[in-house]
């Protein structure tokens, strides 16, 4: 779902509280949330309140200083609840795998002390 179409996305709905989500981090222009469907043991979704950007390139042109909050928060997610090794994944378009248009970042890792993510 498009940010700039006239539905807000999935992420701005949980921002919202228009449906439950488990919210593990929020700032004033930031929050983070459980992954629906998790692909690694820690799986968060980090994403801007502000929906104007789609995606990461967008967000670096548009406001660096926010993309640095985002990845501030990211960094203190991995440290909570990592062995301090993490994915931090920016899906970028859909044929990447971007679902979402709404930028956010995937906070993958293990509290585990394994060596890689499976
Ligand atoms: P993308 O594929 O990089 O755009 O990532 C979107 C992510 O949002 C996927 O990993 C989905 O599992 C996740 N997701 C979609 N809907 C929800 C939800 O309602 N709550 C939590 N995560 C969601």
């Amino acid at each position: 779902m498009s940010s700039s179409g006239s539905q807000p996305s999935i992420f701005s709905r949980i921002i919202a509280r228009e449906i439950p989500a488990t919210i593990v981090a929020e700032t004033e222009h930031i929050i983070a949330f459980l992954d629906i469907a998790p692909k690694a043991p820690v799986h968060v979704v980090v994403t801007t309140k502000d929906p104007q950007y789609q995606n990461v390139v967008e967000l670096a042109a548009g406001n660096s200083a926010l993309l640095a909050e985002l990845v501030a928060v990211a960094e203190q997610i991995a440290a909570e609840r990592t062995n301090g090794q993490f994915r931090l994944v920016f899906n970028t378009g859909a044929a990447a795998g971007q679902t979402v248009f709404h930028v956010h970042a995937h906070v993958m890792g293990s509290p585990e002390l394994t060596d890689h993510l499976g």
